[in-house]
């Protein structure tokens, strides 16, 4: 069970819950029938709070995550120390990826429920159609690593095909990469050619003022990968949005 920070802060116990569950029936359901390499998706937003950055992945277990989300995190956390379970008790090869922010084609585009860039993409549509103004939720200062779902698809098929380890591995564009919600909003403006205002509203949430997560462990196996350019994967995510705006989810 996934969702964008708006919709974390309204349902902990049910993340909290269905997390859990999800995370126990799909791991042991794998052991029973002698599966032998799972990989789980965690996340950047599930590491403590108070931190020093760059975020690493020896870092997930340090202390409380940001309140915002604690019911996603602790259960999301559960992955690693299943993982190492299973590992140690049956010899198991379950492990797991820690991705930052994703957005991309087929994406949930729900205003309220979804993830920043699906949701001002809807939003940046909505306002071109209707002429109004442009509400960027929170501040715009918070900062994010966003990561294009085609090469986070390419880094899955690699992590399975050639990761061997059972502690997780930062999917991440490096820290230079990190962007604030408004410069994102500003990609999104120019990706559709919006004209009109751009307005920031700072009644809502900022959230996590930033997780910035170091993919230097990914770069050690991985120096040359290429990560699509952030302002091209936000015009390809935009124009499908666009050209396929009745069919998705939204
Ligand atoms: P997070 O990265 O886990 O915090 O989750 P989100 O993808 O929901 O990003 C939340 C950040 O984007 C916060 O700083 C919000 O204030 C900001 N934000 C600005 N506009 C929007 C919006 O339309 N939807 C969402 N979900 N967040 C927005």
């Amino acid at each position: 069970m996934v969702g964008g920070l708006f919709r974390n802060m309204k349902y902990n116990l049910d993340f909290w819950r269905k997390n859990v569950h999800i995370n126990d029936n799909v791991l042991h359901s794998a052991h029973e029938h002698g599966v032998t390499k799972v990989i789980s998706c965690l996340s950047t937003c599930i590491f403590p709070d108070k931190t020093t950055y760059p975020i690493d992945e020896t870092m997930i277990h340090n202390g409380p995550p940001h309140s915002s989300n604690f019911g996603y995190s602790y259960a999301k956390r559960m992955i690693d120390v299943q993982n190492r379970a299973y590992s140690e008790q049956h010899g198991r090869m379950f492990t797991a990826v820690i991705p930052t922010n994703v957005f991309g084609m087929h994406d949930n585009f729900n205003i309220e429920d979804g993830h920043v860039l699906p949701g001002l993409i809807h939003k940046t549509y909505l306002a071109q159609r209707n002429g109004t103004s442009l509400a960027v939720w929170g501040s715009g200062k918070p900062r994010r690593q966003f990561i294009f779902s085609l090469d986070l698809a390419r880094l899955f098929i690699w992590v399975l095909r050639e990761y061997k380890e059972i502690e997780p591995i930062i999917l991440s564009v490096g820290e230079e990469d990190e962007v604030s919600i408004k410069e994102a909003a500003e990609s999104i403006v120019a990706a559709m050619g919006f004209k009109g205002e751009l307005v920031f509203d700072t009644s809502k949430s900022d959230g996590q003022y930033k997780k910035t997560a170091s993919n230097s462990k990914l770069r050690k196996y991985l120096p040359d990968f290429q990560f699509t350019p952030f302002s091209q994967a936000v015009k390809e995510t935009c124009d499908w949005f666009v050209a396929n705006y009745d069919q998705a989810r939204k």
